[in-house]
């Protein structure tokens, strides 16, 4: 399993395709069981709500 780059778990888009740098910083990532997940602008902050309603963790 090898990817070019980092890509969002939530929709897949590409990292390296930002073209806006401060989209990129934008970009989070965090460790689950030792894997590095990304997630993009929109998916984080689709993330950050889901978190606020305490949605279950199979919502991923
Ligand atoms: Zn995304």
């Amino acid at each position: 399993m090898t990817a070019p780059g980092p890509a969002c778990v939530r929709c897949g888009r590409s990292r390296a395709a930002e073209t806006d740098p401060l989209a990129t910083l934008a970009w989070v990532t965090s460790k689950e069981n030792g894997a590095q997940r990304w997630l993009c602008p929109d998916g984080a902050r689709d993330h950050v709500r889901a978190i606020e309603g305490k949605l279950p963790d199979e919502y991923w």
